[in-house]
């Protein structure tokens, strides 16, 4: 298995490596669909409730600073450090990510190379005027009034910058990753149940752009029978190894 991942990775010259919530779960964020994850807890709030409901405004915000608790802090960890290290060999052309944690970022990877396809939850934007507000400011307003947070400069909906159900992709990263992945000649997708799309939509289409697929995933995905090598096992003390780390 080592050895087949390592032959792919020498063949290949324009690799794109796509990640999930599973890269981030070794380092304590829960991902969405294993037993403990978020959903088993919160059922997600829509884009169309949380526009229409000041409550629902004011109840997202109460999750996200719940959910806080396990993001802020966190740490990258073997996983991001080893696609860091594959980024440095320069083979690498773009990280492609489901995560909004910023943890590719922090483990080094230039954040140009970083395509978030459900934003980054670790700022708020307003709705209305696009600003950035960092997420303390916005606990601020939180506990200082019943009203839901808005913006300090127009007065509109302040939203965590990720993408929620119900809510248009983001046009840019979409553009930008179709590219990527339109130009890669090897596909490796770690740490995601291939269920959500259209992100899942990716690896589809490398595959049938003539691109080789790798898939590392602790359980089996959707896309396993397509792809030409499958490892089914932990993500850090997987890579970690095969890129030298340790
Ligand atoms: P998912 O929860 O649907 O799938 C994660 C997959 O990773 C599962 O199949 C699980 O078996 C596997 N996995 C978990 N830990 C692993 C490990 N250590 N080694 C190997 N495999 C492991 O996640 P998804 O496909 O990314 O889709 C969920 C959505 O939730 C994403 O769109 C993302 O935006 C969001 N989300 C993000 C974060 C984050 O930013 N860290 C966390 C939770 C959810």
């Amino acid at each position: 298995m080592a050895s087949d991942f390592k032959r792919e990775i020498e063949r290949a010259s324009r690799v794109v490596v796509f990640t999930g919530a599973g890269i981030s779960t070794e380092s304590g964020i829960p991902d969405f669909r294993s037993p403990g994850g978020i959903w088993t807890k919160m059922s997600p709030i829509n884009f169309d409730d949380f526009l229409r409901s000041p409550e629902m405004r004011r109840e997202a915000w109460r999750r996200k600073f719940e959910i806080d608790k396990t993001l802020i802090g966190a740490e990258p960890n073997k996983g991001h450090m080893a696609v860091a290290k594959l980024v440095d060999t320069g083979k690498v052309t773009h990280v492609i990510t489901q995560n909004i944690d910023n943890l590719h970022q922090n483990s080094g990877v230039p954040a140009g190379k970083v395509i978030e396809l459900h934003g980054n939850g670790t700022y708020a934007k307003c709705l209305g005027c696009g600003l950035r507000h960092e997420l303390e400011e916005v606990r601020v307003l939180y506990e200082r009034s019943d009203e839901p947070p808005a913006c300090r400069v127009c007065d509109g909906i302040l939203k965590s910058a990720t993408i929620s159900f119900g809510q248009a992709m983001p046009e840019e990263e979409m553009r930008r990753a179709e590219e990527a992945t339109l130009a890669c000649d090897l596909f490796l997708a770690i740490g995601s149940s291939l269920q959500v799309y259209p992100a899942a939509g990716f690896p589809i289409v490398a595959k049938r752009n003539g691109a080789r697929l790798i898939i590392l995933n602790r359980e089996p995905t959707e896309l396993d029978e397509i792809a030409d090598l499958v490892i089914h096992d932990e993500i850090g003390p997987t890579l970690a190894p095969l890129v030298m780390l340790n």
